[in-house]
Formats: C-alpha cells, structure tokens, sequence
C-alpha cells in the first residue's frame, strides 16, 4: 500500500488548507505520529496531548512548579527558597518535559512561530493561569538586539501577545525594559553565576510611562532558576512598579 494511501485511510480524506489545497497532516511534536484533523492542537496528537504535563495549583508561589497534594496558603518549593524573588508571585502553564517542552524548542530555536497556536490553546485551557495575568499589564522578557536580529523575533514577546489574546478584559503587552549587555548563554550556570552573569543586563526603555496603580507581569518563556525574571523584576521595581508578578509558559 502505497504512503499516500496509508495517510488517506487514516484519516478518510487529506487536509485541506484555507484555499482548498491538499496538504499533507502535521506531524505530532512530541511521538513523531500523524495528527488527527479534528484534535484540540495542530502540532500535537490527541494521545500526547492527553498526557501534557500540566500544571494546576497547589503550586510554587513564586515559580509556579507544582505541588502534591494538600497545601495551606503561600509557599515556596525547594528551589526559590534561596532565590529572594523581587516579586509578588509566579504562574506556570506546563512542566518543560515531553511534548511540551518540544513545543518551546520549537518555537525558540526552530523558528516555529507554527507553534503558537498550540501554546494559546494550552494557556487558553490553564485557568489558573489565565486568572493570574487578566486584567495585567505583561512585560515581555526583551532579546538583545543582537541576539534579535539572529533570531528576528522574540519568543517572549510573542507568548505575552498570545496570552493577552487568550485572557482577554484589559489584559495588554507594554515593552518597558530593554536588554542593554549581552549575556553570555547561561544553560551551564547555577544561579549565582547566572545572577553574576545578569547584573545590569536590562534597563527601563527609554520614555517608559508606570502607573502606580496598575499590576504589571513579567513574562518569559520559560522559569530556570528565576535569576532572568528576577533580574528584570529589579529594574522594574526601582522604576516603581508595586504590583509585580511573572508568569512563564513552561517551568524547567
Ligand atoms: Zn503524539
Ligand atoms: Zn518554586
């Protein structure tokens, strides 16, 4: 049996574009498989779908990470206890394994802004999430210029578009800050030397308008150690933002 065949028993018909072209189905990020046309995501087959590794509270106060079982009020997991977080609280959609974290591969290091629909569906479906940034000014992590013009976009920006899309109310995107040194990679760093490693790296972009009342969050792709988020966090608060909050896509 020929390929083409086996795909159009699968799934009865091919896919069709807007334009009525045929087109072949996506594969699914996470087991490689065909994705089936009626499913939740473009990118991701029902069966990974389903085990997504999500997150729902109880969770972190500050990074978001999850929980088991029943927890009383705020408090932190094992890894921010030492990073003495400059802001309020902290909100995660996935943990950054499987297919979830083959989406923010995807997107960050494959050009594949396909992927963004898929990570609004997500977001879209995390409630907690959702209730964390509505209404909230979001503050997207900024690339430096040169790091932007390699990459041409900033995956940061586009997840805090996405996610004001998806919250709707007031939610809005400002770019507040600016990356002004050019850090080298941290993935090797432990937190010290990612901090060491940050130290003035972002600044307030210039003619820069806070208002005091209003909730600002930081967005990032992805939580690490924090040390980015944190390093954002300073500039913003000496600028003199109260309400300060972040919130990632993934925690990893
Ligand atoms: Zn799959
Ligand atoms: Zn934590």
């Amino acid at each position: 049996m020929s390929f083409v065949r086996k795909i159009t028993d699968c799934f009865g018909a091919f896919w069709t574009n807007g334009i009525g072209e045929v087109v072949f189905p996506p594969v699914c990020l996470g087991c490689h498989g065909l994705v089936e046309k009626n499913g939740a995501y473009r990118h991701v087959c029902s069966r990974c779908s389903e085990v997504l590794p999500r997150v729902s509270p109880p969770a972190c106060s500050t990074c978001g990470h999850p929980f088991h079982g029943e927890i009383d009020g705020d408090r932190a997991c094992e890894h921010c206890q030492t990073l003495e977080p400059v802001f309020r609280r902290g909100c995660t959609a996935v943990l950054l394994r499987g297919t979830a974290r083959a989406l923010v591969i995807e997107l960050k290091y494959h050009r594949g802004l396909h992927v963004l629909k898929d990570m609004a569906a997500i977001l879209e479906s995390s409630p907690h999430v959702l209730a964390h940034v509505r209404d909230a000014v979001l503050v997207p992590v900024p690339l430096h210029p040169r790091k932007l013009r390699e990459r041409d976009y900033n995956q940061s920006r586009l997840l805090a578009e996405t996610l004001a899309d998806v919250a709707g109310g007031t939610t809005r995107v400002e770019h507040l800050l600016v990356r002004v040194v050019d850090t080298v990679t941290q993935t090797a760093f432990d937190r010290r030397r990612r901090m060491a490693n940050l130290k003035n790296a972002f600044a307030l972009k210039k003619g820069a308008t806070i208002l005091p009342d209003q909730s600002y969050i930081l967005v990032d792709d992805v939580f690490t150690t924090g040390s980015t988020l944190n390093s954002c966090a300073v500039v913003l608060r000496a600028a003199g933002i109260v309400m300060l909050d972040v919130v990632t896509f993934g925690h990893g």
